[in-house]
């Protein structure tokens, strides 16, 4: 028999199900919307190795996550390949009772070296990065000329090494729309779900406004004259991902519209910084400190403690205030720091 899982809920009683871990606030891109160069630059300071948490440290705060309901872990950054010996994070990982699913979301760049470990750790799931199948576009994009090729060798070697894989395509007007099309022709009959995401107001860096989201009904429509669409029902409750699939019945492709269809009703994620903090929502402006705690000699007890309470007073729904028109200016976290 194993362990009582508790579990717990938030304010607007929304269960904790899923567990994003940022590995590392590094990246070897410098994509335009989210880790500008010009910010991002020689004199940023990164978090230091003593400032990340440990593979120990985070085992221990992923298995009180595990008792209290989180079932679903995905591990991000930065780029998380930058961290090494990854794939012994997920083998331990896979150890606590609980956990049923590890994703991985990634640039790619490092897989034809890393999918094969990965894999072979248990992890099952993979989502990468690619904005633009051109090369022009995508080396502006990523701030660091790097062509789509290691993109696409990255895809491939995780599909050969036997992972899931589904491409995110974050779509910012003005920057990738005319790469929408391409996109879904090259990944049509490739066997990989194709995600377009709305482009979001994360941090305070990427000069967000509306008028630079192309919407979900601009994208479907887009594909839809090309390629006819159909929707298709959700794989599960509170998936985010608005899905469609070829009417020719080769494909599928997937929307996430996190500005024009908030989902705040239905999120159950909770995130944990590189450096041990816990946020309850991508746009918090501040988070839980674990890493004082733990470095501090905090009882497993007193950790269970925190993590209920932090989760039991959680009111966050910044998307949904969003289309309310209610957010007002404020500090948020940075995405690379955070993950997504
Ligand atoms: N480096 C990895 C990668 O790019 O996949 C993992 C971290 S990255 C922050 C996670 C995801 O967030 C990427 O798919 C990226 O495109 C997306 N992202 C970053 N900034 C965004 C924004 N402002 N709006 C929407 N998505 C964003
Ligand atoms: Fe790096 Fe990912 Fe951010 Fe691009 S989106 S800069 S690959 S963390
Ligand atoms: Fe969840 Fe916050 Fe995003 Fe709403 S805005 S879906 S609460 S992370």
């Amino acid at each position: 028999m194993g362990k009582k899982k508790a579990f717990i809920r938030d304010k607007f009683d929304r269960p904790l199900k899923d567990l994003r871990i940022s590995v590392i606030d590094k990246c070897n891109f410098r994509c335009t919307y989210c880790m500008p160069a010009e910010i991002f630059g020689e004199g940023y300071r990164f978090l230091n190795e003593d400032q990340l948490l440990s593979f120990d440290e985070i085992i221990r705060v992923a298995t009180k996550f595990a008792k209290l309901g989180t079932e679903k872990i995905r591990l991000t950054g930065g780029e998380p390949l930058l961290r090494q010996n990854l794939d012994q994070l997920v083998k331990q990982l896979l150890q606590i009772e609980g956990i049923e699913d590890i994703a991985l979301t990634t640039n790619g760049v490092f897989l034809p070296k890393r999918a094969k470990r990965l894999k072979d750790a248990g992890l099952k799931r993979v989502n990468i990065s690619l904005d633009a199948i051109d090369d022009d576009v995508f080396k502006h994009i990523n701030g660091r000329g790097v062509t789509a090729a290691p993109v696409l060798k990255g895809i491939q070697a995780a599909i050969t090494a036997g992972l899931e894989v589904k491409v995110n395509m974050v779509v910012k007007k003005g920057l990738n729309e005319s790469q929408i099309l391409p996109m879904a022709r090259h990944f049509k009959d490739k066997g990989v779900i194709l995600r377009f995401i709305e482009f979001m107001d994360v941090g305070n860096h990427n000069g967000w406004n509306m008028d630079a989201v192309i919407t979900k009904k601009d994208i479907v429509d887009q594909i839809d004259t090309e390629l006819p669409l159909v929707p298709v029902e959700q794989n599960y409750f509170g998936e985010v991902a608005s899905r469609y699939q070829y009417k020719d019945g080769v494909g599928e492709i997937g929307v996430i519209s996190s500005v024009t269809d908030s989902f705040c009703g239905s999120c159950t994620r909770v995130r944990l910084s590189a450096d041990g903090k816990i946020f309850t929502c991508l746009f918090a402006g501040s988070g839980h400190d674990l890493r004082v705690l733990l470095r501090d000699g905090i009882t497993d007890e007193q950790l269970e403690e925190k993590l209920i309470s932090i989760w039991s007073n959680r009111k966050d729904r910044y998307s949904d205030e969003r289309a309310e028109g209610k957010v007002t200016k404020r500090e948020k976290i940075e995405m690379s720091y955070i993950g997504g």
